[in-house]
């Protein structure tokens, strides 16, 4: 009510904050007068009234989409639509889904709405709903433009296309300064973002060249002994644990910690992916045994740990030159830590103070 700003709104079950940031910065680099809100931990209501800005990137949780009536996106973003939270919704799913899609409310032919084509509680649900917005996908399959497309997607020779009515501009995906798939999507997301408010495709490509990333979201921590130690603390749900292992390479050289406290978790998801690429699982939590139960057997050794001393100890050793320490955790971290920031700074604390000999 109180402002005419442009409100750019994220939501999804992962990636939120790396795209609210990312799509920040974008902005922020290109000199626009931006300001940073929502679930990100900043409120939109106190900078409309205290420092406004002529735009706003505003990270939106379920739980606040709940609450969204008359508000109004002018650019909406559905990252990905993955089981979390059920137990605020009934144990349904549709629950869960309606809430997010509060997001394109009000909408208009002047907004518009970015998702991932790919994601099919998305596709399904935009079967089942009228929106008069601008629709843009998001895709890293082989796509072939249609007239009138307006979306990203990748070329045959790696580069993610943004076309939209204002023109197309490409970037190489290895120029990306965030790496994995799941970060190939959030670049497209906050890319495209970018290219609806008109900013410079120049500042647009070296914006998503020179992002620094989020904490505690594949963060490196360190290198001991040989092993890269990487913080992805913020993994609390089985989804996002998948990227994480679909990021690293394709042998068993990774060192999995996993545990905490469990939000109902159906750990097949990402069976495969650790049974090609993990040589060691350390469960950290106050009970471990569902993750005993599930992975014993499903990889060369897993170990049982109830504190990040213990569980950062097993890491060193078992992880070799060359080997990746992940700390993904798949759970909430409120059995052992303040909160999943609390268990990543003490992930980085105990890993930096690794002996070098
Ligand atoms: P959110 O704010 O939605 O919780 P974050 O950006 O904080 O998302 O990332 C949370 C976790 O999800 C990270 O561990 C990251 O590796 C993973 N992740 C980030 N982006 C995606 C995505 N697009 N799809 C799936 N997982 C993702």
């Amino acid at each position: 009510r109180y402002t005419d700003s442009k409100m750019v709104c994220i939501t999804g079950s992962n990636g939120k904050t790396t795209t609210t940031m990312l799509t920040y910065h974008i902005l922020h680099k290109a000199g626009i007068d931006v300001g940073l809100a929502g679930n990100v931990g900043r409120s939109l209501a106190l900078q409309v009234a205290r420092e406004p800005h002529k735009v706003y990137v505003i990270e939106l949780s379920s739980f606040q989409l709940e609450n969204m009536y008359q508000f109004k996106a002018n650019i909406a973003v559905i990252l990905n639509i993955t089981p979390d939270h059920l137990d605020r919704y009934d144990y349904k799913m549709q629950n869960y889904v309606n809430a997010k899609f509060r997001i394109i409310r009000n909408q208009t032919t002047a907004d518009a709405l970015i998702y991932w084509k790919d994601d099919p509680v998305i596709s399904e649900q935009l079967h089942h709903i009228h929106t008069d917005a601008r629709m843009l996908p998001f895709t890293d399959n082989s796509f072939e433009p249609f007239p009138g497309f307006e979306g990203a997607y990748l070329d045959t020779f790696g580069k993610i296309v943004f076309d939209t009515r204002k023109g197309e501009m490409e970037i190489p995906t290895q120029e990306l300064s965030l790496k994995g798939k799941h970060n190939l999507y959030n670049s497209m997301a906050a890319g495209l973002s970018a290219c609806l408010l008109n900013i410079r495709r120049e500042d647009i490509r070296r914006a998503l060249e020179d992002f620094e990333g989020v904490e505690h979201r594949l963060e490196y921590t360190a290198t001991k002994h040989g092993a890269v130690y990487i913080n992805d603390s913020k993994a609390t749900n089985v989804n996002s644990c998948w990227y994480a292992l679909e990021s690293m390479p394709d042998t068993k050289s990774t060192v999995l910690i996993l545990g905490g406290k469990d939000k109902g978790n159906d750990y097949t998801e990402i069976e495969s992916l650790v049974s090609r690429k993990v040589k060691a699982i350390v469960c950290m939590g106050k009970d471990n045994s569902k993750l005993l139960d599930f992975f014993t057997g499903k990889v060369p050794r897993i170990f049982n740990t109830h504190s990040m001393q213990e569980a950062v100890d097993k890491c060193v050793e078992t992880a070799r030159k060359g080997d990746t320490v992940l700390l993904s955790p798949c759970c909430a971290s409120f059995d052992l830590f303040s909160s999943y920031e609390d268990r990543g700074r003490q992930f980085k604390d105990t890993v930096n103070a690794i002996k070098d000999n």
